[in-house]
């Protein structure tokens, strides 16, 4: 997959991104993450990219002619067809399901705004869909870039060790996922629960089925309305008392 991320601080999105799963997703071939310095772009001498808004108030805005050369060029080295996502606070809340949505593009281009914003022209010429990752606002949209990489690297086929790591976490089918534990088998009078040393994969399964249904309903109520369960899981729920 090919990501060309459009920035005032490529520096910024290139140095996070070579490091942990998406760096390796990188040196493998699996991922190419370019970053376009949307300054180069400007056409005056002081590489200028904002101005004062019309109409008053505070900050400035990325004016519209930078960020619609940036992204036209970007779109020339990407397959016909590529989408454009503005990294915005105003757009739809980032999930799981968009993650697995932008996994399978082939190619797709992130837009980062910073200052107010972009002026609106620009987003009305250049960009398909605008994506928020919550309800509060940052000081750009690299860090919101970032996220978006992240969890769509992990999706694509190849980048987890174990591939079937991805479907077992948490917010696939809408559930959390089970309690993890590592070695030492006891620590500090903990135990690491008695199924988990037995050996028999169904037994484990079963347990960890029933725990991811557990805990979702404790700390992500909201989740569990979303799921579909078996006949067998929800009489499980149902005889089953939360804490
Ligand atoms: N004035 C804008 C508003 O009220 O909608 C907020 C601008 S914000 C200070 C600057 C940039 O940060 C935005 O253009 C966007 O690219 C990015 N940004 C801020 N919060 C974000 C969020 N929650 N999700 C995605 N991008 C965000």
């Amino acid at each position: 997959m090919k990501i060309t991320v459009l920035t005032l601080f490529p520096d910024m999105v290139a140095q996070a991104l070579h490091t942990s799963i998406v760096g390796r997703a990188m040196d493998a071939g699996i991922l190419e993450i370019r970053t376009v310095d949307i300054r180069d772009y400007a056409e005056n001498k002081h590489n200028s990219v904002d101005d004062y808004p019309y109409g008053g108030g505070a900050g400035m805005v990325m004016q519209a002619g930078p960020v619609v050369r940036a992204v036209r060029a970007a779109k020339t080295e990407l397959p016909a067809g590529t989408r454009v996502v503005y990294t915005s606070p105003q757009g739809s809340v980032f999930t799981q399901e968009t993650a697995k949505r932008l996994a399978s593009e082939e190619s797709l281009i992130i837009l980062c705004g910073h200052y107010e914003g972009i002026d609106e022209r620009a987003l009305e010429l250049t960009v398909d869909e605008e994506i928020s990752i919550g309800d509060y606002v940052l000081t750009g949209g690299e860090l919101p870039a970032m996220v978006m990489i992240d969890a769509v690297a992990r999706l694509l086929p190849g980048v987890l060790h174990n591939d079937t790591s991805a479907e077992t976490e948490s917010h696939q089918e809408s559930l959390l996922e089970y309690p993890q534990y590592s070695r030492p088998r006891e620590f500090e009078g903990l135990e690491v629960p008695e199924v988990l040393l037995s050996g028999d994969h169904a037994k484990v399964d079963a347990w960890r089925r029933e725990q991811s249904l557990l805990r979702t309903r404790e700390k992500r109520p909201d989740l569990l309305e979303k799921a579909e369960l078996t006949e067998k899981e929800k009489k499980f729920l149902a005889n089953t008392p939360g804490e």
